[in-house]
């Protein structure tokens, strides 16, 4: 275990830190979730390494510097009402439920929806809910939702997200015209207006379903 904590705190300092990653709300989240619990005990060893890995059923958990930026830009205050889409492994879940925030998140493979809501639960992930869904169609019962993650890529912002969330309120998403190659945006919404700001390059799996591919 010891040396698993050695392992994050390399992590937090040389993937995280270095390049510039200040939220400390995140920083202390990623220090503390055992990340290796999230990906096949055959890549354990790998779990901190700097980059995606796979999850079966063709899908990854997110490289930790990805997930780090994604919840650092979303700007979140603790209490806040988050809706993300892709639960996947759980462990972009499980940072934002360590940052205080109030998580629903959506997954649309039966497998992986089954596997992570019990390895959650078992973590002490108890708050957070979960939902075998098409996530493009957002979880309309909960909304509004202060923020909004998506950790797959479509071709576009689905509309039941960009409607369900609450003004004031920040959606990140990647968007690309082609599958396998997106930029991250961040939406934000103000006084009934939309604004987007591009954070560059990101590779995610492909967002499938009645609003993505
Ligand atoms: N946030 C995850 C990333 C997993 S990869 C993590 O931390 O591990 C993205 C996930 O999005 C995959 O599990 C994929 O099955 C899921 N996904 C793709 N399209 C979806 C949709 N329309 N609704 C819900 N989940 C979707």
């Amino acid at each position: 275990m010891i040396d698993k904590r050695r392992s994050r705190e390399r992590m937090v300092r040389e993937q995280l830190v270095a390049r510039g990653i200040t939220d400390s709300a995140v920083l202390t989240a990623m220090q503390k979730i055992p990340r290796h619990l999230f990906v096949q005990e055959a890549l354990q060893a790998q779990a901190y390494e700097d980059h995606p890995l796979p999850i079966g059923y063709g899908q990854t958990i997110s490289q930790p510097f990805i997930v780090a930026l994604m919840s650092q830009i979303i700007k979140a205050e603790p209490g806040m009402k988050v809706l993300e889409i892709g639960t996947g492994s759980g462990y972009q879940a499980a940072v934002l439920a360590e940052m205080g925030l109030d998580v629903y998140t959506v997954e649309r493979i039966p497998e992986l929806y089954h596997h992570t809501r019990k390895l959650l639960r078992d973590l002490g992930y108890t708050k957070v809910r979960t939902k075998l869904d098409d996530g493009t169609m957002g979880w309309p019962l909960a909304a509004p939702y202060d923020r909004i993650l998506v950790t797959a890529g479509g071709p576009g912002i689905p509309e039941p997200l960009a409607d369900q969330l609450a003004d004031p309120g920040v959606m990140a998403i990647p968007v690309g015209a082609s599958r396998r190659e997106q930029e991250l945006y961040l939406m934000k919404k103000q006084d009934g207006t939309l604004s987007y700001e591009n954070y560059g390059k990101v590779v995610f799996v492909d967002l499938v379903g009645n609003h993505g591919w």
